[in-house]
């Protein structure tokens, strides 16, 4: 398949949601979208438009509101409501550690809630619990403000995240390793979580969807995410239709080539891997949005170090550019906003080659 940057410079004006729709279909594109698969909140941002954690996670009218300043404050083409990653877990009953305005709500793993195959159980009023419910009426509220010119991304976890959560991250390693059959029998049973959450938030508005399921670098190998996720990754390709976003944290090359078999259409890449070399192995079968560093970059370095790693996504035909993960929320607003500065001033300079 051709690159599509090779077009740069070629396309008439797009609006942000055409944009990274044609982006996450590797389609022509005027410029390379800034997009957010996850959280870029910020306390300053909350200030800004007075809706704050832990209410920002609860009330659609607030979630909604801080979700928006992503395109009305930075200038992102996108907009991503869902914080957190506990929403539908507190509707499947964990037990919830809301927080207050600078910290993420968590939940308390030292309360499991499940730990046999038949103990999971979906509760019927999975997406109309209020945690869930909350989502789906945010996107529909920026649906409706932000019209059709933003793209709207809402958030679905997998199997495996809900894993961690409802049955406690080192218990599900653990039975990942003694048990394969066990395991696999509890994911299916958990995927149905994924695909009903999903869908609910395309009928209330969404143009696409993280799908985070952490397998993650440094706990997973790119073996175990070939044995035990790449085929559901697969059929959840059928099951929730809409441009699916991939999300998981840690160096991944080990299994960026079974990602990119699965149909997804991005994956949503961590700093720990090089922008060309991951280019490389995804060989334009999955885009690939992500990869400016968050603990360091972002939230201690300044305006200049955050555009040279938006250069080096921009240098390698990356399709969309944004942090690697929800970033810290003492972020400054500043090196967020020049993430969009750097996109528009690299095409200025390489749209006018020829
Ligand atoms: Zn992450």
């Amino acid at each position: 398949m051709p690159d599509p940057a090779d077009t740069f410079g070629t396309v008439p004006n797009m609006t942000s949601r055409q944009r990274v729709l044609a982006a996450l279909n590797r389609e022509p594109v005027d410029r390379t979208p800034v997009c957010n698969p996850t959280s870029v909140a910020t306390v300053e941002l909350m200030d800004l438009v007075d809706a704050h954690f832990p209410d920002a996670n609860r009330n659609p009218e607030k979630m909604a509101r801080l979700a928006a300043t992503s395109y009305t404050e930075l200038a992102f083409d996108s907009v991503m409501p869902v914080f957190s990653i506990i929403q539908e877990s507190s509707a499947l009953g964990c037990k919830i550690q809301w927080e207050t305005k600078d910290n993420w709500p968590t939940v308390r793993m030292s309360e499991p809630i499940w730990s046999e195959p038949e103990d999971i159980v979906i509760p019927s009023d999975l997406c109309t619990h209020p945690d869930t419910d909350c989502v789906l009426k945010a996107i529909e509220i920026l649906r409706r403000e932000l019209g059709d010119d933003v793209c709207v991304i809402g958030k679905t976890m997998g199997p495996w995240s809900l894993g961690y959560h409802c049955f406690g991250v080192e218990k599900f390693l653990l039975m990942s390793l003694d048990d394969p059959d066990k395991t696999r029998r509890c994911l299916d049973r958990m995927k149905q979580v994924t695909i009903d959450f999903g869908r609910a938030q395309i009928d209330a508005g969404a143009d696409a969807l993280t799908l985070p399921d952490h397998a993650t670098g440094d706990l997973v190998s790119g073996a175990y995410y070939e044995k035990y996720l790449q085929e559901m990754h697969t059929q959840f390709v059928e099951d929730i239709p809409i441009p699916l976003i991939l999300h998981i944290c840690g160096r991944t090359v080990d299994r960026m080539d079974f990602i990119s078999q699965t149909g997804m259409a991005a994956f949503h890449y961590d700093s720990k891997n090089n922008p060309q070399e991951s280019m490389c192995i995804c060989d334009q079968r999955i885009s690939l949005v992500g990869n400016i560093n968050n603990p360091e970059t972002l939230y201690s370095k300044g305006p200049e170090t955050v555009a040279e790693e938006v250069r080096s996504n921009l240098d390698a035909h990356v399709h969309l550019v944004g942090a690697e993960c929800a970033i810290p929320l003492q972020t400054p607003i500043e090196n967020l906003k020049e993430i969009p500065r750097t996109v528009q001033a690299w095409h200025r300079e390489h749209d006018h080659r020829n």
